[in-house]
């Protein structure tokens, strides 16, 4: 959500003529889109705002946006004076105002519902992945979990807004389609339809959605990873814990069985998908014998691009309040464990992709502009051999927007790139920077441009723990 949030700023604030610079010194406005989600991340915030104050241009505006903003409201001004805006994840729409009035402080962290939708309709990005949130908030109340309170109540966009959206983003040369939502496939309107009426235009190869609650995977959901092949064959479906106990604590009210069941039924209708999962390692009152269920999960169902968090106690929860909280040791010792067993079986699952050839999605050229990064179908990133085409940037002002600080100590993750820090980016990064403003993409050498370079068939070369290598077929 945090990745989709940054992009509509950025094409509403480049359909003001502004463009996006990586360098702090050269912006006119610096945003720091933030998640409140684990308390470490929390803290960061306020350190880098203060950072920025120190190295950015005197005239600049700076502000914060997102969950973090929302969290601390007009504390945010006692904090760091200088701050111009204090945006919440349900009013940065509001952002235009500071531009036409730069000596006011805007504070805005009303949960004002999906009115942001519309008033963004405009700004639609040029990206081969187009994500399309449907849903805001949620309604599940798990008892570690903060979204409730920072994103507000769960409300689901209506199918014609949606349907809209899909279509722009289709015209616009989308290629892959991520749905989103807190609880996506609670989706009031039917993710299953959704997808069906997707699935009809031409353009779009590749659908997918995230973030799923396990109790709301419908049959007719279910059914659909077998009949619709543009689906892609990768869920993220959060376990969270594989301990009864913990997951009764956690306010998550499905059984293992259950659980289990699911993956089997997907299983049966599309052998080949594969599953990710959240977990939360130290959870107030765990156990070692719940903790070793959660290890014995992950072995069983054996999941890829995973993440795994130690507990982290947030303000406004249930069990930031309960007594039997786990040392920090602990959770630290139960983190490196299941990380081990996680990491294992996606390098497994690398490891089993190579030779194989696989319709990838373009990302974007990696940091050194040397190589391009492509998403297979399970969202594994590959790295191509390619010569980078970077047009300038158009002229304008310019804007920094940083987003969230990226996962670190206390937060693990399986999929790409770098140790320990190798997560698919699809919630909680933003995608590795393109060359231009307007997602300039790479031409291989003979080969067209844009759009229809976005899908390459890449046959898999080599893999590690993290990432894949591949070549153009
Ligand atoms: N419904 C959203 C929740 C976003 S938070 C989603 O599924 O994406 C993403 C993950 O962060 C959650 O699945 C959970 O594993 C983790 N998380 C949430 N609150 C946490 C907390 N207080 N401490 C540690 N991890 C947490």
């Amino acid at each position: 959500m945090n990745v989709y949030d940054g992009q509509r700023i950025s094409s509403m604030l480049c359909g003001r003529g502004m463009t996006q610079t990586d360098k702090l010194g050269d912006a006119d406005l610096i945003i720091l889109n933030t998640c409140s989600v684990r308390e470490k991340a929390t803290n960061k915030v306020f350190s880098e705002l203060g950072r920025i104050r120190d190295r950015k241009k005197p005239d600049s505006l700076f502000g914060i946006i997102g969950c973090v903003a929302k969290e601390a409201g007009s504390d945010a001004f006692r904090r760091i004076p200088e701050l111009n805006f204090v945006l919440g994840p349900q009013s940065y729409h509001k952002l235009p105002q500071i531009l036409d009035n730069p000596d006011a402080k805007l504070l805005n962290v009303d949960l004002s519902g999906l009115e942001k939708f519309d008033e963004l309709a405009e700004s639609v990005n040029a990206e081969p992945l187009a994500y399309i949130p449907i849903q805001e908030g949620c309604d599940h109340c798990c008892t570690y979990c903060i979204v409730p309170y920072t994103r507000g109540r769960e409300l689901s966009r209506t199918f014609e807004d949606v349907v809209r959206d899909v279509h722009k983003a289709a015209a616009n040369g989308a290629t892959e389609i991520c749905f989103l939502g807190q609880n996506v496939n609670g989706y009031k309107f039917s993710l299953a339809d959704l997808i069906r009426e997707t699935a009809k235009i031409d353009s779009i190869k590749r659908i997918r959605y995230t973030s799923s609650y396990p109790t709301e995977m419908t049959d007719d959901l279910i059914q659909l990873h077998g009949t619709e092949p543009k689906l892609l064959p990768f869920l993220n479906l959060p376990a969270q814990s594989g301990s009864p106990n913990v997951l009764k604590r956690m306010n998550r009210p499905y059984s293992l069985e259950l659980y289990n069941e699911i993956i089997d039924k997907l299983r049966k209708v599309n052998p080949d998908i594969q599953i990710s999962s959240d977990f939360i390692v130290g959870f107030p009152g765990e156990t070692e014998e719940d903790f070793e269920m959660t290890c014995e999960l992950a072995r069983r169902i054996k999941y890829i691009n995973s993440y795994s968090f130690k507990y982290s106690p947030r303000p406004h929860t249930a069990a930031a309040l309960f007594t039997d909280q786990i040392p920090e040791n602990i959770k630290k010792q139960r983190l490196v464990i299941l990380d081990e067993i996680l990491t294992q079986t996606n390098r497994e699952f690398n490891e089993s992709c190579v030779g194989r050839t696989m319709e990838c999605l373009l990302e974007g050229p990696d940091k050194t502009g040397k190589h391009m990064i492509y998403r297979t179908p399970y969202m594994q990133q590959v790295i191509v051999e390619a010569s980078p085409f970077a047009p300038e940037p158009p002229p304008g002002r310019a804007i920094k927007a940083p987003s969230a600080p990226p996962l670190e100590g206390g937060e693990s993750s399986t999929g790409v790139s770098e140790p320990n820090n190798c997560a698919p980016d699809l919630r909680h990064d933003p995608p590795p920077s393109r060359g231009g403003a307007d997602g300039a993409f790479i031409a291989r050498p003979g080969g067209g441009s844009g759009a229809s370079m976005t899908l390459q068939t890449i046959r898999i070369t080599s893999a590690n723990k993290c990432s894949l290598r591949g070549e153009f077929v």
